[in-house]
């Protein structure tokens, strides 16, 4: 057994909207042992004296893609996968290097990734997957260019969209593709289920999916005791997910209150994902982010925080995601100071804390400093209840990281 105490540790998480000061916090292997406002008496421990410094939950990201390793997604087709595992498990490391302990992915990452940092072969967060989204011909995961004028062979559509998606049309397809997900070792599905910006040919105001196949894929997700995730952005989209059984519903940038309300009636989440469209928008032309992609941004870039306000409003619980692509990764956890824009400082916690830790189902695993749960531990140097930009910056202000009670950054020597 490894144990660690953590002494004299100022307390943040979403529970309390206050940090509580003078905590004892005790490690033993992979679990949060103890978690006391009097000293912990315990021998045999290595000791870190925090010093009236802030420790919190590790963060909690329930929209990402470790596999996007390039701002153009059509690029991946044509790189050797092993190359695209090698840029991967460099996007995993600075997430984890940034304070994200679990991440939830949204097309790409599959269960060979989520068990490589289970077994201590990539130093990443832990992961939940959902292997390839499902996406119909010309839909958001359909990476083909306009110029591709005829269907080609399913080996050549493969060879464009392994890394992110796979193409399913018909709800026998669609059922089939759902369970070949699943049985791959996802733990949810995706659907792409309206237009995309990275995607070149479908407008974002497109519906993707008919009623039958979005019902279709839900009932798998359902009989394997999972759930969907849905890429939306307009109500239209977003009122037949939810209709079908969608339980979280990414982006929503177009939504209005009539939707908004819906979704909470539904008791479905809304995973708000604002810093990908800031980061795009800011260095889309310079890193090769394609022009129609560029074009596409345009209609929903201003449109994501007061998206947030309707969803806030509405009583829809809102859940924490970022959505970055290539070189954009390090804008991770600057979400934080754009969902408390909105939100508040507190709330863009909870949405990380607690609500992404709820969506993936682990709530009583992940997202409080509690006895019996995950020590994914992070120490910060601030406290982020009053400023949560000591969050952003790319982890600077993050001097220590624990995941599974391992540490894997401890850049001030304190442990
Ligand atoms: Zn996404």
């Amino acid at each position: 057994m490894t144990a660690i105490l953590f002494q004299n540790a100022t307390l943040v998480d979403a529970t309390q909207t206050e940090a509580r000061e003078g905590f004892d916090v005790l490690v033993e292997d992979d679990r949060i042992k103890e978690v006391s406002d009097s000293r912990i008496n315990a021998n045999d421990v290595r000791k870190i004296d925090l010093k009236g410094g802030t420790l919190m939950p590790g963060l909690v990201d329930a929209h990402v893609h470790v596999k996007a390793t390039d701002l153009n997604l059509a690029l991946l087709g044509v790189k050797p996968s092993s190359y695209i595992y090698a840029q991967t498990t460099k996007i995993m490391e600075g997430m984890l290097q940034r304070g994200f302990t679990t991440v939830r992915d949204a097309a790409g990452a599959d269960k060979g990734l989520a068990d490589a940092v289970d077994h201590g072969l990539i130093a990443g967060p832990r992961l939940r997957v959902c292997g390839l989204s499902l996406s119909q011909t010309g839909g958001h995961s359909d990476q083909r260019p306009v110029t591709v004028m005829s269907d080609v062979s399913s080996n050549e559509r493969h060879n464009l969209m392994q890394h992110f998606g796979r193409l399913a049309d018909g709800v026998d397809e669609c059922r089939r593709a759902a369970r070949d997900e699943l049985r791959k070792g996802a733990h949810h599905v995706k659907i792409m289920a309206g237009g995309g910006v990275s995607s070149p040919t479908d407008p974002i105001e497109n519906t993707q999916y008919s009623m039958e196949e979005l019902i279709a894929i839900n009932q798998e997700a359902a009989a394997w005791n999972t759930y969907t995730m849905a890429h939306t952005y307009t109500p239209r989209a977003i009122q037949m997910c939810v209709e079908a059984g969608t339980r979280t519903l990414e982006h929503c940038n177009l939504i209005d209150v009539e939707t908004a309300e819906m979704i909470a009636e539904h008791d479905a989440y809304h995973v708000p994902t604002n810093i990908t469209y800031w980061a795009l928008n800011k260095h889309g032309k310079e890193y090769g982010f394609p022009d129609i992609s560029i074009e596409k941004l345009k209609t929903i870039v201003d449109a994501g925080l007061g998206a947030v306000e309707i969803s806030k409003n509405a009583g829809v619980k809102i859940g924490f995601g970022t959505d970055l692509l290539g070189p954009c990764h390090h804008y991770q956890a600057n979400e934080f100071g754009l969902a408390a824009q909105v939100l508040g400082n507190h709330g863009a916690l909870k949405a990380s804390l607690e609500t992404s830790a709820e969506i993936m189902y682990m709530e009583n695993e992940i997202g409080k400093v509690q006895a019996g749960f995950k020590a994914d531990l992070i120490v910060v140097d601030g406290n982020p209840l009053n400023d949560i930009t000591c969050l952003e910056n790319d982890g600077a202000k993050i001097p220590l990281v624990m995941r599974d009670g391992i540490i894997f950054k401890d850049t001030n020597g304190i442990a």
